[in-house]
């Protein structure tokens, strides 16, 4: 990872959750406001013993379906011509080292690697060429989803939308640009195994595109969270398995697969 790239935490504390910026094996509380003026504080502990946060508080999560042709085509759909978004619920939400957990609505639960993107600055109606300007950084996600549901309902809500099923992390890297985002690994381990393995420079819709999309339709806000999408190899996550995402020179995203207790 280049050296000048800033990776900001989200951890839990007693008296809720901070923010923190990574350096080294250490994290530095940030005083004042991650979306705007901030400064490094006092070191809060070794990154490797505070408790990961998902590194953004959303007030919606934007996901988009069928943004990479090859994954498009092992579910026998079209790849469509304009973005083709729904929703997960912030109630989703994990963070890094956390346990996605099996509903036992399902029978068939897949892990989907994809790069997200955190918005930074309030936005509507921005034009691709300057959506970039109103992005935070970067991060990994995993769109979880229950496939026979999604099948069965029609919709997908249900689907896309139980506890757990949006696992983030483990930071968001600050400072990166579009240019440098445009042709980078996206893959999917499952119990150190590559399932998936595709590259950002296969998106039908680039991150840009698909900011100036949304933000055509609804505000974008500070924390708000869009997953651009997921490569070929989708596949079932079972009870013990541990799941990986990887964004090349990002980070990778190490969540837990269990059942309910
Ligand atoms: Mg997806």
């Amino acid at each position: 990872m280049p050296f000048r790239l800033i990776r900001l935490i989200r951890y839990a504390t007693s008296g809720g959750p901070r923010w923190g910026i990574v350096e080294g094996d250490v994290v530095r509380e940030i005083l004042g406001d991650p979306f705007g003026q901030w400064t490094a504080g006092a070191v809060a502990g070794k990154l490797a013993e505070l408790t990961l946060l998902p590194p953004a508080a959303p007030t919606k999560i934007l996901c988009v379906g069928r943004n990479y042709p090859a994954h498009a085509a092992e579910h026998g759909a079209e790849v469509p011509a304009e973005p083709f978004l729904f929703f997960k619920p912030p109630s989703a939400l994990i963070g890094p080292n956390a346990s996605i957990v099996l509903p036992p609505q399902s029978e068939r639960v897949e892990y989907e690697a994809e790069l997200a993107v955190v918005i930074g600055r309030r936005c509507r109606w921005v034009r691709a060429e300057e959506a970039w300007a109103y992005v935070l950084g970067v991060t990994c996600a995993n769109d979880v989803t229950a496939r026979d549901l999604q099948r069965r309902d029609g919709q997908w809500t249900r689907a896309k939308g139980f506890d757990t099923f949006c696992p983030v992390g483990p930071w968001v890297v600050v400072g990166v640009s579009e240019e440098e985002m445009a042709d980078r690994a996206v893959i999917c381990r499952v119990n150190g195994e590559v399932r998936q393995h595709g590259r950002t420079s296969q998106m039908v819709f680039s991150p840009a595109a698909l900011i100036a999309y949304a933000s055509s339709v609804m505000t974008l806000e500070p924390g708000d969270l869009i997953l651009t999408g997921t490569p070929a190899g989708v596949g079932p996550l079972h009870e013990g398995d541990v799941v990986e995402v990887e964004v090349e020179g990002i980070g990778v995203l190490r969540n837990f697969v269990a059942c309910p207790s």
